[in-house]
């Protein structure tokens, strides 16, 4: 497609009179529930900043709270995976990751400050460009991998392309589905229904979702990220909750089959199995983290390398990491601004906690772009 034409398209879904009436459309049908509020769930990092970006919490009803789960994946790198990264740049290794990761705190300090005491951290765009760093050195280098299967999968296809000797993988991946089911079944939680990640489910297929609506009676919406996509998604969701309808939809059919990409869910599993873990902040999620699978062994730092996390407690330093409420924040049970270090303590330049760090991180986000801005509800003009 020609720039020009790609720049047609995307502005299609950018539309303001379709939003507008997108808009409308949700307040009436929220309405009609006659619940305030009716709480609902994103779980993707990237529909926070397109929420934000095109001011789209100005749009949606104020009965309608629009709540972010966990979809940032760096702001889920759990405190003891940091450290294991630290840890192993403290140790003299030569360490590969996303520059998201490098100011995110661990238990003693973040791998920035690892770098700036002298050891070999860089930032690489992804795995590929890992790979390519080992191939130029005899050093051994670790790619500290984040995110989720969107971007497992790349992990994957790499280690099934054979890299060097010199290379291995310290997986912090982490599987989305899985993290739904804790967050619908958390006390307390108010989440009537969920917006699923258009990316994610290119791979999964939207049909991941079918045995968690049926167990949770929870409607599941897969939503790309042009605010029509979003505006059009949160319809359906709310349609779906007055209804008493639950049942996933796929408003991402341009991207997301139902089955998925088969070729590349092949390729995860072949080399990633799916373990309970701690998803930073907020619970001990089965099934959620993504490790190596035996097969693959000898690519896997965790047993090519003995990791001495312990060394780093020479490291600690008094820190304000234990007033962060990313995890609350990241269950939906509370807000940025309800962090007394929210702007103050805790800014993108200073972040306290992993939520002001990624720009996929509410904190960060809603420092930037605000929150919930005083025209939600007025509706407001979507540009482009
Ligand atoms: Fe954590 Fe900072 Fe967000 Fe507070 S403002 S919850 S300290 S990241």
């Amino acid at each position: 497609m020609s720039t020009a034409a790609s720049d047609a398209a995307q502005l299609k879904f950018r539309d303001p009179t379709a939003a507008r009436a997108l808009g409308a459309a949700i307040e009436r049908v929220t309405r009609e529930i006659g619940r305030d509020p009716v709480s609902v769930m994103h779980v993707c990092g990237s529909h926070e900043q397109a929420i934000a970006r095109f001011g789209l919490r100005a749009a949606f009803p104020p009965a309608l709270d629009v709540i972010m789960g966990p979809g940032c994946p760096v702001c889920i790198t759990d405190v003891p995976e940091v450290d294991e990264g630290v840890a192993l740049a403290r140790q003299g290794v030569r360490v590969a990751t996303y520059g998201d990761m490098l100011r995110v705190p661990g238990s003693a300090g973040s791998l920035a400050d690892a770098r700036a005491a002298g050891a070999r951290v860089d930032i690489v765009y992804g795995v590929s460009q890992a790979v390519e760093l080992a191939r130029q050195t005899d050093e051994e280098v670790v790619f500290f991998a984040t995110g989720f299967e969107t971007t497992a999968v790349a992990t994957a296809a790499e280690i099934l392309r054979g890299p060097p000797k010199n290379f291995s993988v310290l997986s912090a991946h982490k599987y989305i589905p899985p993290v739904m089911e804790i967050v619908a079944e958390m006390p307390g939680s108010r989440v009537e229904g969920f917006l699923a990640a258009g990316h994610a489910a290119t791979i999964t297929g939207s049909a991941v979702f079918e045995p968690f609506v049926e167990r949770h009676r929870l409607p599941v919406v897969v939503a790309g990220f042009e605010p029509l996509d979003i505006l059009a998604g949160l319809l359906k969701l709310v349609e779906l909750i007055r209804d008493g309808t639950p049942r996933v939809e796929n408003l991402y059919p341009r991207c997301v089959s139902r089955e998925g990409n088969l070729a590349a869910q092949e390729q995860l599993w072949k080399v990633f199995r799916p373990l309970g873990g701690r998803w930073r902040g907020i619970a001990h999620v089965p099934n959620g983290n993504l490790r190596l699978q035996d097969a693959w062994a000898h690519l896997d730092a965790r047993r090519r390398f003995d990791i001495d996390v312990k060394a780093l407690w020479d490291f600690a330093a008094p820190s304000l990491v234990q007033q962060c409420i990313c995890g609350e924040i990241m269950s939906g049970r509370q807000s940025p601004t309800s962090c007394k270090l929210f702007g103050k303590e805790c800014q993108p330049e200073t972040p306290v906690g992993a939520c002001m760090v990624s720009s996929e991180g509410t904190c960060r986000i809603w420092h930037q772009y605000g929150g919930h801005p005083q025209l939600r509800g007025v509706g407001a003009e979507v540009t482009s």
